[in-house]
């Protein structure tokens, strides 16, 4: 599967906005958006150009499409499923994109970041409903019971990884940091999505 190889922190640059992409580095001083808040290349500091309608539509799409850790075709994918369904596209695309496991598995504090998680599920270390699950794109439903594997239980990456979340920061979550496990409660609501971005703009963008 075509995957994205290069820094990712140019990423965030190239949005002047932190993306969280990188992990326990992204809450440090060592963030490069903390240092050098401008896009990267030689013209990266220069006066910024007028941007268009297009452009601001493209760069959130952009921005949510590398939050989720996404290549185009499975983002527009995802688009193309939230305006089946009834309700607002823009905010079925937020809950869909909520209730992929690797992001769970990320917001449960398993993993640093969804790259991590990812990693985490495709290498077989995520029990969904005491049934492993290594599909990092599974969407999760209501009730659904995450945790991780026994023999994994004393993976280093997780427990430090753990230390960054609280047990009620996501309101339609809940963790248990004892047995490292946790629990889709609900598909959460757009206003509860801590997801700095406008998801209107990517239904403008893509209803061309
Ligand atoms: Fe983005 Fe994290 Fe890199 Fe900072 S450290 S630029 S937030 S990926």
């Amino acid at each position: 599967m075509a995957r994205y190889t290069d820094s990712v922190c140019k990423l965030c640059r190239r949005e002047r906005q932190k993306l969280f992409l990188k992990g326990q580095k992204c809450f440090t001083e060592k963030c490069p958006l903390e240092i050098r808040n401008y896009a990267p290349g030689q013209h990266g500091n220069g006066r910024r150009a007028k941007v268009s309608e297009y452009g601001v539509q493209l760069r959130e799409k952009q921005k949510i499409k590398r939050q989720y850790g996404l290549l185009e075709t499975q983002f527009r994918n995802y688009f193309e499923k939230a305006n089946k369904q009834k309700g607002i596209t823009g905010e079925n695309l937020v809950k869909l994109l909520e209730s992929r496991l690797d992001n769970v598995v990320y917001r449960l504090g398993f993993a640093s970041s969804r790259k991590q998680a990812r990693q985490l599920i495709r290498h077989r270390h995520i029990v969904v409903n005491e049934h492993l699950v290594d599909i990092p794109s599974y969407i999760l439903s209501a009730g659904d019971m995450i945790k991780i594997k026994e023999k994994s239980k004393k993976l280093d990456a997780i427990h430090s990884s753990l230390k960054r979340v609280k047990d009620s920061t996501y309101t339609w979550l809940s963790i248990d940091k004892a047995s490292l496990s946790g629990t889709f409660m609900q598909v959460p609501e757009r206003a509860d999505v801590p997801l700095n971005a406008n998801e209107q703009l990517v239904v403008e963008l893509y209803s061309k």
